[in-house]
């Protein structure tokens, strides 16, 4: 037997690991049988090379909890360590490795989000255990070592006479770890960490029912077998080929991803590139609909299919984090923060690949088959306006797909819709007025009303849409967006023929202090326009760029208007008949309650009648007509 001291300069450095990463303690099983799993691998590539003779056997890895005597066993069958590669590997190796490490994190500690401290090895063992051992065989022909460590720089290390290949490491779990002896909590890691990892993974043993022979009675039950229970799929659909996966198996994969979701994505797309960097991966879209706050199944990331984290934040787009599924790649450093990550220039190239797959993926499926493109519009919308408004190489790909519907279904591309706007719709200036609502029932007499006239309305109701039209209004030139209650359409869409005024300049000047003093209180500024006589009387407006700017103010962006009230103006349709009823009504009460009664009716169509208000007017509406 030998006794040593492991070399390390920082004396302390069990209790560092400990306090450093103190909230992910967890990792440590996924670090070890990550190593158990890379000495099975490397022992299939030596076989391959002719360099291990003869049938390696059942290459299944065991993790074993053993409760009573407060041990963790995590077992390989892998190329194990002469007792020379243990002085090597883990006395000097792994304990430098430790060092640099703990090093490294110091300083980024502060800047939070290392990504799932990868990298940390099998010292991470000692997070959890007061003492560790580790018994292994080499495949090469020598006699097999135990090594001891409790946790101070002090090891023992001797023969063992351990006679098959492999390793077996024994975790003494120490009274804070107790979790770590629990079935239930090595189950949630060994799903959580390693579901997909390359070799087979048993833990314990679970009961299978066998299928009853052919001939078998009615009345006979099912027999069931133990076999073993093994944790995960060596085979996830993203290490295949595209061609060899079929539609199912994708939709499978997904179910296998997210077993909690019910709904199935609607399209997926594969990533697999191996040149300038290597990235494997399937990514989904899920029915969104507008809610950008589904943040529970989140892309997850692997790396060799050893699961790391499923925060991705700094490593696709943003707007690409709304997706799911799994990207697979050795090439993103990890035991960096994320700050670093966002500056690194590999990560970058990455990032702009998965977005230019994505955006290719959505041009390839407008072109092929519209219609369906069209149906899942509204459940892609948040995802391609998002990216369109943060990533400019999105935008110049996306323009030609993506989608703007009219309230009444039909699809337009932004260039078919300027193309069919450009007769009917421009303002004073020339410009292209694109008239569009947010809600079908709240602005439904507006859209009446514009339809009437034969104008397109379109139905923008995504909830960052106002920041996209900013965007499109700023690109391209001669077109503006209207909502429809915006303005009126006599405002906002030049005609040939002008409408002229029923009333002229005298009675116009009569009318509107009548109006002003009726609804004095009320906070609209009063405006007196010629419009079509079928209008209603009184039209309430909300001009376009308030409402806009307080809308991108709590959707995120600058600026002070949040706590601005909303500003509205009262329009007074001065060929309307009713408006030349109230001119003429001799009696002031009479007027005025025509006044009210046309204003709440105003109200009423922009959804803003409530409370007394409205009580009043069903009162009033009453009295009107006993
Ligand atoms: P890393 O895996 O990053 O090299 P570790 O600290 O986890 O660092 O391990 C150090 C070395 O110990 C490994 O490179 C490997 O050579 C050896 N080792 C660790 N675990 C095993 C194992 N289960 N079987 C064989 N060798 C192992």
């Amino acid at each position: 037997m030998s006794t040593g001291k492991i070399n390390v300069a920082v004396e302390n450095i069990f209790p560092l690991i400990k306090k450093f990463l103190y909230s992910d303690h967890e990792i440590f099983l996924r670090e070890l049988i990550s190593n158990a799993t890379d000495a099975t691998t490397k022992l299939t590539h030596l076989s391959s090379l002719g360099e291990v003779k003869g049938d390696l056997g059942d290459l299944t890895l065991e993790i074993k909890v053993d409760k009573k005597g407060k041990k963790l066993h995590i077992i390989d069958k892998g190329i194990g360590m002469t007792q020379e590669e243990v002085q090597k590997y883990i006395n000097e190796v792994a304990f430098s490795g430790a060092e640099e490490f703990l090093e490294q994190y110091k300083d980024s500690a502060k800047d939070s989000g290392i990504i799932g401290h990868f990298g940390l090895g099998f010292y991470s063992a000692f997070m959890v255990a007061e003492r560790v051992e580790i018994i292994t065989k080499s495949f090469k022909d020598e006699a097999a070592a135990h090594w001891r460590c409790d946790g101070s720089p002090e090891y023992t290390l001797e023969t063992s006479d351990k006679s098959e290949r492999g390793t077996e490491i024994i975790l003494h779990i120490d009274a804070d770890s107790k979790e770590f002896l629990e079935d239930s909590r090595i189950q949630e890691l060994l799903s959580k960490y390693n579901k997909f990892m390359p070799v087979p993974i048993k833990f314990g043993t679970r009961e299978e029912t066998l299928p009853l022979p052919e001939d078998a009675a009615e009345d006979a039950q099912p027999e069931t077998k133990t076999v073993d229970n093994i944790i995960n799929n060596p085979n996830p659909a993203w290490t295949k080929k595209p061609a060899d996966l079929k539609e199912e198996e994708y939709k499978r994969f997904y179910r296998e991803l997210y077993p909690m979701q019910f709904e199935e994505p609607l399209f997926n797309i594969h990533l697999n590139v191996d040149y300038p960097f290597n990235l494997t991966g399937i990514l989904y879209f899920p029915k969104l609909n507008n809610d950008l706050n589904i943040q529970k199944d989140r892309i997850q990331l692997y790396q060799n299919q050893v699961f790391v984290t499923d925060n991705v934040e700094g490593i696709v787009p943003e707007f690409l984090t709304l997706l799911r599924g799994v990207i697979d790649s050795p090439d993103i450093p990890l035991n960096v923060s994320r700050s670093y990550l966002q500056a690194d220039g590999a990560v970058k190239k990455i990032s702009n690949y998965i977005t230019r797959k994505v955006a290719d993926k959505l041009s390839s499926l407008f072109k092929k088959d519209r219609a369906s493109f069209e149906e899942k519009w509204n459940d892609i919308k948040v995802v391609i306006e998002y990216g369109m408004l943060s990533e400019d190489k999105f935008f110049e790909k996306a323009e030609k797909f993506a989608l703007f519907p009219t309230t009444e279904g039909d699809y337009f591309t932004f260039e078919e819709l300027t193309e069919a706007l450009k007769e009917h719709q421009t303002d004073k200036d020339e410009k292209l007025v694109i008239l569009y609502a947010s809600n079908l029932e709240e602005q439904h007499s507006y859209i009446e009303q514009a339809k009437n006239k034969g104008y397109k309305v379109l139905l923008l109701d995504s909830p960052i849409i106002g920041h996209l039209i900013q965007k499109l209004e700023g690109s391209k030139e001669k077109i503006t967006f209207a909502r429809v209650d915006g303005d009126t359409l006599e405002n906002l869409i030049k005609k040939d023929e002008s409408t002229v005024s029923k009333l002229s300049d005298e009675e116009k000047e009569t009318l509107k202090p009548l109006i002003e003093s009726a609804v004095s209180n009320s906070g609209y500024t009063v405006q007196l326009e010629a419009m079509d006589s079928k209008t209603l009387p009184f039209v309430l407006t909300q001009p376009e760029f308030m409402r806009r700017m307080k809308e991108m103010q709590q959707t995120g962006g600058g600026g002070m208007m949040g706590n601005m009230p909303d500003m509205f103006n009262l329009v007074v349709n001065t060929n309307h008949e009713l408006v030349g009823q109230i001119l003429s009504t001799k009696t002031s009460k009479k007027r005025e309650r025509l006044i009210l009664q046309a204003l709440d009716l105003a109200k009423l169509s922009q959804n803003q009648l409530k409370g007394e208000a409205l009580t009043q007017f069903i009162q009033r509406s009453v009295d009107m007509i006993k």
